[in-house]
């Protein structure tokens, strides 16, 4: 087992897979879902929201619940951090 499990330095997924990283690149920061096609990462509010649909879909919280699970989880990560 390697240690260096990497997980999206903006929602905390975890990277296991070369596919998950941005670009497919093992040495990206973040997944795929938070960046575009350049590999840049997105702007807060679309992440936000990519998540609390997510939340709302997987977990059927009201969307106030899920876009709050969702901005909590975001803020505890090192891309989000002020
Ligand atoms: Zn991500």
């Amino acid at each position: 087992m390697n240690n260096k499990c990497k997980s999206c330095s903006s929602c905390g997924m975890p990277l296991e897979n070369q596919e998950d990283f941005s670009l497919g690149n093992v040495h990206s920061e973040y997944c795929k879902y938070c960046t575009n096609e350049n590999g840049q990462l997105l702007p807060f509010e679309q992440i936000l929201l990519a998540n609390a649909n997510y939340f709302k879909e997987s977990q059927g919280l009201t969307e106030q619940a899920a876009n709050k699970m969702a901005h909590d989880l975001l803020k505890s990560q090192p891309a989000w951090k002020m």
